[in-house]
């Protein structure tokens, strides 16, 4: 059993993949061929938002949107301490300071109640991640940034395809990034990523600061990066599109299958909440586990792979510790101990979830 399937996938599609990739090997466009202006319109379409810049990877998409925001050192942006690294190294990385907003207990998202009084006056934005697949509460944190004209960067790297009141997350707040790499809900074959927003200043920003920063060919009228998404992962995504729909279908299904079968192993084992107005796209399937590590250990002993998204709380780490001493968040703690992510993909089978399921009563019995 894969953690992530995505060899089914392969297999399923291989025809359009394969024709679409030879198509880009036959143009010789490489960068910044036809498929790259085609996905950008596919996929602005598809999530609700007036443009679409696709990169390199949704780090550089969390890179290039702070640049186009002109975010400089000294300058604050509130997220969440619950995240892949990603998300605080880019602001970090521009020399600004992540101030960190511990979660809510049951969805893992940034606790929007608790944003206020993060907020100082070089507070520039706020960057909700849309963990797991599921959008945090992105009513309340756009109006609190209205009030404070601050800006919205949510991190969908996890959850192209989800919605929130009818909505599609990227096109949820000001600007939205989100992640192509392969295990994501939408993967292409290496890295990939984009922005999403309805302000044209900024997409042309974005666009500029993709290419060193060019308004011409060799006119550089600002700093910018190399910072593209070549033809043909675009290529690879142009003919994943074809069943994403279904692909979302079946991850909503098993995501409330699972719920189903972990129903009985609570409180031992407790899946995460989706609030009844959004919808999760289950980049991961996720369950809080008092005993994790044992739970951990005889899964994997029965042949069930897992992960830990994510193992410590970003203040936690080495890298980002020194700057937080002293602060403590201790929900994004508590849930650093005890998640444990299950494998998940739209080529699971039932039959496999069943297995999953029964494995993880066998793991609590032993561990009882
Ligand atoms: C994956 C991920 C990123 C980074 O995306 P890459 O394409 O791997 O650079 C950023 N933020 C979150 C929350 C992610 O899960």
């Amino acid at each position: 059993m894969d953690f992530i399937d995505l060899k089914s996938q392969y297999r399923a599609l291989k025809r359009e993949i394969d024709a679409r990739i030879q198509r880009v090997l036959d143009h010789g466009q490489y960068i910044l061929g036809p498929e790259v202006r085609e996905l950008e319109e596919k996929l602005a379409a598809y999530v609700g938002a007036r443009h679409c810049v696709t990169v390199a990877s949704g780090t550089e998409a969390l890179l290039i949107a702070l640049m186009a925001l002109e975010l400089k050192p000294g300058d604050e942006v509130v997220t969440t301490p619950f995240t892949f690294a990603a998300t605080a190294e880019m602001i970090v990385l521009l020399g600004a300071k992540a101030v960190f907003v511990d979660v809510e207990e049951d969805t893992a998202n940034i606790d929007a109640a608790k944003i206020a009084a993060a907020i100082t006056p070089r507070t520039r934005a706020i960057m909700p991640v849309s963990l797991y697949g599921q959008p945090a509460d992105m009513d309340e944190i756009n109006a609190l940034a209205t009030r404070r004209r601050i800006a919205v960067i949510e991190d969908a790297a996890q959850s192209l395809g989800a919605t929130y009141k009818g909505r599609r997350s990227c096109a949820l707040s000001g600007i939205g990034c989100t992640s192509f790499f392969p295990s994501k809900p939408l993967g292409c074959y290496g890295d990939g990523g984009a922005i999403f927003t309805d302000d044209a200043a900024l997409a042309t920003a974005m666009r500029e600061i993709r290419v060193h920063g060019q308004s011409g060919r060799y006119n550089h009228t600002r700093i910018g990066v190399g910072g593209r998404m070549d033809s043909i992962q675009c290529a690879v995504l142009l003919a994943k599109l074809e069943r994403f729909d279904w692909e979302l279908e079946r991850r909503a299904a098993l995501g409330r299958r699972y719920n189903e079968l972990m129903a009985p192993l609570a409180p031992r084992v407790r899946p995460l909440k989706v609030r009844p107005d959004r919808t999760s796209v289950y980049a991961q399937y996720t369950v809080r586990a008092a005993d994790r590590g044992r739970l951990e250990s005889e899964l994997k002993a029965r042949g069930i792979p897992t992960a830990v998204h994510y193992p410590l709380s970003l203040h936690q780490q080495p890298a980002y510790a020194q700057h937080y001493k002293g602060q403590s968040f201790p929900i994004s703690e508590k849930l650093a101990r005890e998640v444990i992510s299950l494998p998940m993909s739209a080529d699971l089978r039932e039959a496999d979830q069943d297995a999953i399921a029964a494995a993880i009563t066998e793991a609590l019995r032993v561990a009882a």
